[in-house]
């Protein structure tokens, strides 16, 4: 099994070499092209600036491809920017251009929500199904999910907060797993990477493409 990095723009290495030690050198690769996206049976998108990554996405031809291969039911794991490329819609910035997004997951999303005092910080994280201590949740310039969608289910809360979500094998997350030195929420993505689609699951991805945005307000 390989999984790729998104490798346009953001915290790259970090990601790579968490993926490494999770699956092996061996089966982690860095994703630059729509070829290299032939290649891998999941995909990490970064933090980092996602309007960046979104037009590099575009320049490259891997929207497309990546597009495609979502609504196929392609696991995807999404940190920060990488949630807010995958978001539903986006609450609009102020005055501030927005990336478009490529709609796999349930949720209306806030950019930078945090604003500029808070820019960083870090919290512990409870996931859904996760045993031991609390995830240790760094976030950087993080977004916010303002509502959640029925396609969507709550992955992981910091307090009432909701700081992580799923919908089939897309993940989004507001926070840096691959930041925090602790390889569990990267463990689970693999595993359910590694099972394979139920077809079920695929009609749902396909269907949210057409569905109204999401509505249960969740703030
Ligand atoms: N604020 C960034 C954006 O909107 C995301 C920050 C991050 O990925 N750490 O793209």
């Amino acid at each position: 099994m390989k999984i790729g990095v998104l490798a346009l723009q953001g915290d790259v290495p970090e990601h790579l070499g968490a993926v490494a030690r999770v699956v092996g050198a061996g089966h982690a690769c860095a994703v630059r092209r729509a070829d290299d996206l032939a290649d891998v049976d999941a995909l990490v998108l970064p933090g980092g600036e996602s309007t960046t990554i979104a037009a590099l996405l575009e320049k490259t031809g891997l929207w497309s491809a990546l597009s495609e291969r979502l609504a196929r039911g392609f696991p995807v794991l999404g940190t920060c920017a990488g949630l807010i490329l995958l978001a539903r819609e986006l609450e609009p910035s102020p005055g501030g251009r927005d990336p478009p997004t490529l709609k796999a997951l349930d949720v209306r999303v806030h950019r930078n929500e945090y604003g500029s005092q808070r820019e960083s910080f870090e919290a512990p994280v409870t996931v859904d199904g996760l045993r031991g201590a609390p995830f240790p949740g760094v976030f950087i310039r993080a977004p916010r999910i303002v509502a959640i969608g029925p396609r969507a289910r709550i992955l992981a809360r910091r307090g009432e907060e909701v700081v992580g979500v799923q919908e089939g094998r897309v993940w989004g997350l507001t926070f840096h797993p691959e930041l925090s030195g602790d390889l569990r929420l990267l463990e689970r993505f693999v595993a359910q990477a590694q099972r394979p689609v139920s077809p079920t699951a695929t009609t749902r991805t396909a269907t949210a493409k057409s569905a109204p945005p999401a509505s249960t307000a969740h703030r």
